[in-house]
């Protein structure tokens, strides 16, 4: 199918579309005891079917061969062993196991291409433009955390990868972060660059962390949208009083300990911006990591891989089709 087919085929009728998942490896995770570090399409596809979801929007991983492999460091090293530029490798894999391996499977999914908005961005662009030559692609995606890379880069040393997107009408969605020592993907600096980038769709992961401020300038804006993503365990870090999440005055209000009443509350304040996500497979996140004053973390937070479609069924109808498909169809396509 081509990519106008696909679009079609997806606004035909009112579909389940998960906005977050993503597919693929990370060795760095395996190797430090981390989970997940792997899921496949045809897996995603297995859990798809029995939670009841139409569409997936895949990324890679956030891990790229391009990284070095050293968890002892406090900083991330590049490496031109596997490849020469960041998700070289990583992108051109998602495509082909969708397109090549399973194309029976491919109208599931709508693959974004995974960047670094500070690194050899001019190599990145070649290549995605290169390979959504061949293949449909919907998106780009960045977790700029885990590659220490900053988003405010992205409309300065990463315009090249920028002028891809919008040459191509490409939603951008972003990893967010709301942790102060985590300079790299500050929910702010995301709706700021959603403001100042008018023309590009823009979407904050992860519910912007329950940043109160965060999210009504996301509502305010016709080009931002925030993603549910993970949202279980969010509200865990929210009920454990987490700097991970925004607290006290700054969180948005509600019972954290009830995570479908903030869904709702988050659904019904905000009608037009909110998108439903699971993050499959990271609704689990057992990781070590470091800060930026080179403090490593480690956290565990369990969540069973129905949990966030089980919260989602409990929704009316009427919150589904708006997060899951109305909103989710004019973040993607426009
Ligand atoms: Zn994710």
């Amino acid at each position: 199918m081509t990519k106008q087919e696909i679009i079609k085929m997806v606004r035909r009728k009112e579909v389940t579309i998960d906005a977050h998942t993503h597919i693929g490896i990370s060795p760095k995770f395996y190797y430090q005891f981390g989970y997940p570090y792997a899921l496949s399409l045809e897996d995603m596809v297995v859990r798809m079917e029995m939670t009841g979801i139409d569409h997936s929007v895949v990324f890679p991983f956030v891990d790229s061969a391009y990284y070095e492999d050293d968890s002892d460091s406090p900083v991330i090293k590049t490496t031109t062993r596997h490849c020469q530029f960041p998700y070289e490798l990583e992108n051109r894999n998602l495509l082909n196991e969708i397109y090549e391996i399973f194309p029976e499977h491919s109208r599931k999914v709508l693959p974004f291409f995974m960047f670094d908005p500070s690194r050899k961005t001019e190599e990145q662009a070649r290549h995605m433009e290169e390979l959504s030559e061949k293949y449909p692609v919907f998106g780009l995606k960045t977790a700029s955390t885990y590659i220490q890379a900053f988003v405010n880069d992205l409309d300065t040393k990463g315009k090249p990868i920028l002028d891809f997107a919008k040459k191509r009408n490409l939603p951008v969605t972003f990893h967010s972060s709301f942790f102060h020592d985590d300079p790299w993907a500050n929910v702010n600096d995301i709706v700021d660059f959603a403001e100042r980038n008018p023309e590009v769709r823009v979407c904050i992961a992860h519910t912007a962390r329950f940043t109160h401020s965060v999210l009504e300038k996301a509502d305010r804006l016709d080009n931002c949208f925030v993603d549910l993503s993970a949202f279980i365990i969010h509200c865990k870090l929210a009920v454990q009083q987490s700097p991970h999440v925004a607290g006290g005055e700054e969180r948005f209000p509600g019972d954290y300990s009830n995570p479908l009443s903030v869904m709702i509350e988050l659904a019904e304040t905000y009608p037009g911006t909110i998108l439903w996500g699971t993050d499959t497979p990271f609704y689990y996140w057992i990781q070590k990591y470091y800060s930026a004053d080179g403090t490593l973390h480690e956290e565990r937070l369990d969540c069973g891989y129905k949990e966030e479609s089980q919260l989602f069924n409990q929704l009316s109808e009427e919150i589904k089709a708006r997060i899951s498909y109305h909103n989710t169809i004019r973040y993607l396509f426009g």
